[in-house]
């Protein structure tokens, strides 16, 4: 039996995969790319600053991850988390309370990766933590 989660599944994140490993490619910001099942895709994709859903193996997963990331809090699994920032909720919490989450997003690559570590401090887990395939540009 397989035991290993896919690409995009966060250490820290306990949930099994749903369905296949590459059922969709997740893009963050910077165009770095990875395949994901539905599951670990929504929780990525919620997770990151303007990622997007790229069709997969599997017809309309990306579709599907795409609308689950939008109900998705980030980093899901801390359930202890601040959910009071727009930063710290789902896009779909956020726009009921017309807040919008990309609005003070950084747009330069540096400034955005400090600003990911300073998040990982805030939420107290280590940024290396995060899939690191995601988070660096030296694969
Ligand atoms: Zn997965």
């Amino acid at each position: 039996m397989d035991t290993t989660r896919c690409t995009a599944a966060h250490d820290e994140d306990p949930t099994p995969c749903i369905g296949p490993k590459d059922a969709v490619t997740i893009v963050d910001k910077l165009g770095t790319a990875v395949p994901a099942c539905e599951n670990h895709g929504a929780t990525l994709l919620a997770s990151l600053y303007d990622g997007r859903a790229e069709p997969g193996t599997v017809p309309g997963a990306a579709t599907r991850v795409f609308a689950a990331a939008d109900t998705t809090h980030p980093f899901p699994w801390l359930a202890d988390a601040l959910r009071t920032e727009p930063g710290q909720l789902s896009n779909a919490a956020n726009r009921a309370a017309d807040q919008d989450v990309d609005a003070d997003a950084p747009r330069d690559p540096k400034e955005l990766e400090e600003r990911l570590e300073a998040e990982a401090a805030e939420y107290e887990i280590e940024p290396d933590l995060f899939p690191p395939h995601l988070w660096t540009n030296d694969r």
